[in-house]
């Protein structure tokens, strides 16, 4: 493959990616197709998906079953007004997603990406407790270490000194961050740890100012992957109970059997007053976010001024996205999902073990479909793309992480390939 025969010079002159330069982006490659686990390239060169398309193509690509769905939808009505009307898939997926949840979140709000799903759970925070008056609760709380998004709330609660910060750091809202929980997933963890006595006294400081604390339970995804320990969560329930304070989960990255559970929050076995879903959500066809509450909440706040929670995108509850949604979901139900994520994480397990003695690598760490080989240093995305393009391996390092989130459909040879071509590229280092 040649990487210049790749690049599409408009592209490359007119159209802005994320997180890129205009003078100086890395290579950015033509894709032709997709289907399953496999990436096409303009030329031909075929490349196996390691991160999903940013955890969002559990099912693979150009999956007929969501195909179909939409075409089935695309016949019927491809968008209309959520306000004054509804429609049969976004009803469909209300159930669904209901069935699939602790029976206490029972109202869904559909949004259209990730950070407006964020956005809008800050908001239902505020107006809840405006609506309970108790207005001087107004801020938000959050670990360090969090990836929420690219709005302005949503980045506030951002880790502030990977997350962005220092560019908008004055222009945004100043929330309080707490450390990012020292115990690890595996670690021995005690309520009696220093670490609960510091969040319960937290809580007792601040938690008059407080109207929510938003983490992403059990993995931290954009932010470093990390995972912490379910107890963690669950002391956080306890005080948030305790101090009128409302607990936001942002799922958007671990839910839907990415950590072999349906939701990560289901190893605490811990129930959030609001829920953010997005990414796998649609199967990864196109875009579509929910946040979901507790009857409390959405009664709190439709019994007071203004009597409305006051939010609606234009394309909420996207007919097109619903049916895919709906199909996803079914699709995971009838495919065991969860047995193919613990399979996937047993590979993982096994294949990066021996990494674990190489003197770049701080840890290797795995949960679920989630392989993480964390180094001491900072990693060069283009040079990694390269070498593990020239393999036939679709991966992107993000900091000092180097990360594997396939989809949930993988088969064991193309892991392998993954995972080999990862150990390839390590011994040019
Ligand atoms: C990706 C992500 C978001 C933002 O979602 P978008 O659809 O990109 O706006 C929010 N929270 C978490 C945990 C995410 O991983």
């Amino acid at each position: 493959m040649n990487f210049e025969q790749l690049i599409d010079s408009f592209d490359r002159k007119h159209l802005w990616h994320p997180y890129a330069s205009m003078l100086k982006p890395l290579p950015v490659l033509k894709v032709k197709e997709a289907y399953s686990c496999t990436i096409v390239l303009e030329d031909g060169t075929k490349l196996i998906d390691g991160i999903s398309s940013w955890w969002c193509m559990i099912h693979g690509y150009n999956h007929p079953v969501l195909n179909a769905a939409i075409k089935t939808q695309l016949e019927k009505v491809s968008h209309v007004m959520f306000a004054g009307l509804t429609h049969q898939s976004a009803i469909d997926l209300g159930k669904k997603l209901l069935a699939m949840l602790p029976a206490e979140l029972d109202t869904c709000f559909y949004a259209d990406s990730g950070s407006v799903a964020v956005e809008a759970a800050m908001k239902m925070a505020l107006q809840y407790q405006v609506a309970i008056n108790k207005p001087y609760k107004n801020n938000f709380a959050t670990i360090k270490g969090g990836y929420h998004g690219d709005t302005f709330n949503a980045m506030s609660v951002c880790d502030p000194v990977e997350g962005m910060h220092t560019i908008f750091g004055p222009s945004l809202p100043v929330r309080f961050f707490l450390p990012r929980p020292e115990q690890k997933f595996n670690d021995t963890f005690s309520f009696e740890h220093q670490e609960i006595k510091n969040l319960r006294e937290f809580f007792a400081s601040k938690a008059d100012s407080l109207a929510g604390f938003i983490l992403e339970p059990i993995v931290q995804g954009a932010g470093g992957m990390y995972f912490y320990h379910p107890l963690f969560l669950q002391e956080l329930r306890k005080l948030c109970d305790e101090f009128g304070v409302i607990l936001i989960f942002d799922e958007i990255a671990t839910g839907f059997y990415r950590t072999a559970k349906p939701f990560a929050m289901d190893y605490a076995q811990t129930v959030p007053d609001l829920i953010c879903l997005g990414k796998a959500l649609t199967g990864g066809t196109m875009t579509l976010s929910a946040v979901v509450t507790k009857h409390e909440i959405a009664k709190a706040i439709s019994q007071a001024t203004p009597y409305a929670f006051m939010h609606g995108p234009t394309f909420m509850a996207n007919p097109l996205a619903c049916a895919s949604a709906c199909a996803s979901l079914d699709l995971m139900q009838q495919g065991n999902y969860e047995q193919k994520a613990l399979h996937i994480e047993s590979l993982l397990k096994e294949g990066l073990e021996d990494l674990k003695q190489n003197k770049l690598i701080k840890e290797v760490r795995v949960l679920g479909a989630i392989g993480v080989i964390e180094f001491y240093d900072r990693q060069n995305v283009a040079f990694w793309q390269e070498q593990l393009c020239a393999r036939g391996v679709w991966l992107r390092p993000m900091g000092q992480v180097l990360y594997i989130m396939p989809p949930l459909i993988i088969e064991d040879h193309d892991l392998c390939q993954i995972v080999d071509s990862v150990k390839a590229v390590l011994k040019l280092m």
